[in-house]
């Protein structure tokens, strides 16, 4: 498979590359088709195996242009940790750059300030931590009604750090008509449980 194969977009194409990737790891080439007809997807990867840049390219081309300011975000991304939302983040960057698609970095340890003006002046995609993404929707800042595309990456982490109940309150916060991309590295009987409730037929990749 060649990464032209996909029916990306002609921009996001052309961003991977000027990224040096030549082709699709074994889970972008499984999971990328499955997600541009509209399917969930739950991946069970490892990191390091390009599992980002799976979700993150068919969520740019099926989000395609970026629309008018000032609306609901149209896509969530949740992450475990900080470091890992600001790593998705850039990879997100890397990959947008040719569309005019907006994002907000969503994580705590810094001020809401310049979170809070994202939000309000309207992004296309959120990028968050479970913990900093709720503090922003209790304080009555976000509206998670206009959410077409839900990423949950790393769950096995995020079950690890007790982000479990988050989890499924920001589920229940979405529209039930959303696409989820759902990533963990095991199977644990609890993520199991998290996936038959929230996913909806999804194509399963086990790489
Ligand atoms: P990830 O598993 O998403 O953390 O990605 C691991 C690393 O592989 C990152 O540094 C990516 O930039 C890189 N990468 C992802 N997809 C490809 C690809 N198709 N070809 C080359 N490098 C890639």
């Amino acid at each position: 498979t060649k990464f032209s194969d996909l029916a990306l977009d002609p921009r996001v194409l052309q961003a991977v590359s000027e990224a040096g990737y030549e082709t699709p790891t074994p889970i972008q080439a499984q999971a990328i088709p499955h997600a541009l007809q509209g399917r969930d997807v739950l991946g069970i990867a490892q990191t390091g195996t390009g599992k980002t840049a799976s979700f993150s390219l068919p969520m740019i081309t099926l989000l395609g242009q970026g629309r008018a300011r000032a609306r609901m975000p149209r896509s969530l991304v949740l992450c475990p940790t900080r470091e890992l939302a600001a790593q998705v983040a850039e990879n997100f960057d890397t990959y947008a750059k040719y569309t005019k698609l907006t994002k907000a970095l969503l994580i705590g340890g810094v001020a809401f300030g310049e979170q809070d003006k994202l939000i309000d002046r309207g992004v296309d995609v959120l990028i968050a931590t479970p913990g900093r993404l709720l503090d922003h929707f209790e304080r009555g800042k976000l509206l998670l009604t206009g959410v077409q595309i839900m990423v949950v990456d790393e769950a096995d982490r995020m079950l690890d750090m007790g982000f479990i109940p988050d989890i499924e309150r920001i589920f229940s916060l979405t529209p039930f008509t959303r696409q989820t991309f759902f990533f963990s590295a095991t199977m644990a009987p609890e993520i199991e449980r998290i996936t038959k409730t929230f996913l909806s037929n999804p194509a399963k990749i086990e790489v």
